[in-house]
């Protein structure tokens, strides 16, 4: 299954993937994905983002590589496509950290996808995690921070759950929840369990009578 977590920049995603992939490794797999940003300082190409120049972020739009891509702010992120099947037929359960268009394109036509937003206890709270991260540009950071209102309603219309990551480990239990519960709803198994019925009543029928 994939499980897409969205939410302001500085609302704790990249928290709560990791200590999910750390947690359980042979459950969850994360989503390393593409952008043409600047790497920023204590950023690991290919274990933060595989960092691209945009020629070749274009080639892979071009040839179809991507799950989704967006231009966020000033710049193109994409998830790979390829990847991400291969997790998946592996069994894995893929984490996405991605932003609110790139879920809502994923989740389109699939019925394998859950859309969390993360939101963090108060617009205080998330100033003082980006400023305490001390990983942004102030730039960067009014960007960021001028972004949080338009994301949060667009996500409350469209999403599927809403996290509060207020204690982490509270926003852990949450999303754990939410990815153990998140197979019973897939219209394959629904339709699974119908049909077993179905096959019984058929078999059935006329003793019952
Ligand atoms: P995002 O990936 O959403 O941009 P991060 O995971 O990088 O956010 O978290 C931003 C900062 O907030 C980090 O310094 C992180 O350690 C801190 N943080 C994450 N969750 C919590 C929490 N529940 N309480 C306090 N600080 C948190
Ligand atoms: P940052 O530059 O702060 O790491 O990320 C900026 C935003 O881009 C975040 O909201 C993050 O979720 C989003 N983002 C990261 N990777 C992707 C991606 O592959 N696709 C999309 N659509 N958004 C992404």
């Amino acid at each position: 299954m994939l499980f897409v977590l969205s939410g302001p920049s500085g609302t704790g995603k990249t928290t709560l993937c990791r200590m999910l992939t750390q947690a359980c490794p042979k459950e969850f797999w994360f989503s390393v994905s593409h952008t043409t940003r600047p790497r920023r300082h204590m950023e690991e190409d290919g274990k933060d983002y595989h960092f691209a120049s945009e020629e070749a972020f274009q080639d892979m739009i071009a040839k179809d590589a991507f799950l989704e891509w967006a231009k966020v702010y000033d710049a193109y992120y994409g998830t790979a496509l390829f990847p991400v099947e291969e997790a998946l037929e592996r069994g894995y359960n893929v984490l996405l950290d991605i932003d609110v268009q790139g879920g809502l394109a994923v989740k389109k036509g699939r019925d394998d996808v859950t859309l969390i937003f993360i939101v963090p206890p108060s617009l205080a709270a998330l100033e003082a995690r980006l400023k305490g991260r001390g990983r942004d540009e102030p730039d960067a950071l009014r960007k960021r921070l001028q972004a949080v209102m338009g994301e949060i309603e667009r996500a409350f219309a469209a999403y599927e759950y809403i996290v509060v990551n207020d204690e982490l480990g509270k926003a852990l239990q949450d999303v754990l929840a939410i990815t153990q519960s998140a197979p019973l709803k897939l219209n394959k198994r629904k339709q699974a369990v119908l049909e077993g019925f179905r096959q019984e009543w058929d078999q059935k029928q006329p003793r019952l009578k």
